[in-house]
């Protein structure tokens, strides 16, 4: 995993490595560090308090040089990564997120994740033909169960016939592959609400928990979307997916920054097990490539 991180901020780390190795600073680095800092998208905010901080220790003399710029960094970004850390514990995922964000890609890896566990697929997009197919066809590669509703199903309905599916056939985790239409937040809210209380209702002694699927390689533009799913209902961990086709790791910072919601998972590229649970501080070590 380590190794896979590295890859991603493959595009950065070796500008920084060179930042890192100065022996003497002055203004015009800290400039140098804010533009790749930006073009990795880790965002104006971010950046611009991380660059608060450093330039505070430039004028106080403990800053002055390319090493001290590095244990710096790391003390910032750790701090920026405080709080809850995800934890895979659940017996039902709910996964949301705008259509394409890879919703469905993550719903197979998951189900390879956890391998040993007996895994149920259930699909609630019910509005695409092709997002039911789509999850059967990773059934099938995956040798996995999918439980599918009919066309125009309310999603709900299938969500619950999905749930006594689950308790009969003595599954440990139920997956559920909902719609990301862009529609109403209202509407949104409804919809989930329901697929909710369907859940609590049929498995409330089960742990669930809700997961966002967000799009790497849209960058800033993937927020406001998926700042709609976040005001909808509440989400317990972030998917970062498409992080192969990036080198710009900086999105797991702004990410967090805005979210404030711990990313649980980051996905990498189209086959099963390209994915990874989130680690601080591997990703920041990899970031930082101190080994
Ligand atoms: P959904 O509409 O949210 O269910 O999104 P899909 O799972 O269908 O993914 C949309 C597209 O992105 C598909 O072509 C996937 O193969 C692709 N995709 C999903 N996850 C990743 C990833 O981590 N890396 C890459 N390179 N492509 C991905």
């Amino acid at each position: 995993m380590f190794g896979f991180f590295k890859k991603i901020y493959q595009q950065v780390t070796s500008k920084l490595q060179d930042l890192f190795g100065r022996s003497t600073i002055d203004e015009s680095t800290l400039h140098e560090l804010e533009k790749i800092l930006l073009s990795a998208d880790t965002g104006v905010s971010v950046t611009r308090s991380l660059l608060e901080k450093l330039k505070q220790g430039v004028r106080a003399g403990t800053i002055t040089k390319g090493s001290d710029i590095k244990e710096a960094l790391r003390r910032e970004l750790t701090t920026l990564l405080n709080g809850p850390t995800f934890t895979p514990d659940a017996s039902v995922y709910l996964l949301v997120g705008i259509n394409g964000s890879g919703k469905t890609t993550f719903a197979a890896k998951l189900t390879a994740w956890l391998k040993g566990k007996k895994v149920l697929l259930v699909g609630a997009d019910t509005f695409r033909a092709a997002a039911g197919e789509q999850l059967e066809a990773w059934g099938k590669k995956l040798a996995i169960p999918v439980f599918l509703g009919k066309e125009n199903q309310d999603p709900a309905s299938v969500v619950y016939q999905g749930c006594e599916a689950f308790k009969q056939g003595d599954y440990d985790v139920l997956i559920i592959d909902t719609a990301g239409r862009l529609q109403t937040k209202t509407n949104l809210m409804k919809e989930l609400e329901k697929i909710r209380k369907t859940i609590q209702k049929q498995l409330g002694d089960r742990t669930v928990s809700t997961l966002l699927t967000i799009d790497a390689l849209l960058g800033q533009n993937s927020f406001d979307q998926a700042k709609v799913f976040h005001e909808s209902t509440s989400i317990d961990g972030i998917v970062l997916t498409k992080m192969d086709g990036t080198g710009k790791g900086g999105i797991v910072f702004a990410i967090h920054d805005t979210f404030k919601i711990p990313i649980a998972f980051v996905s990498f590229g189209e086959q099963p097990d390209q994915l990874a649970l989130f680690d601080k501080s591997a990703y920041i070590e990899s970031i930082l490539e101190t080994r």
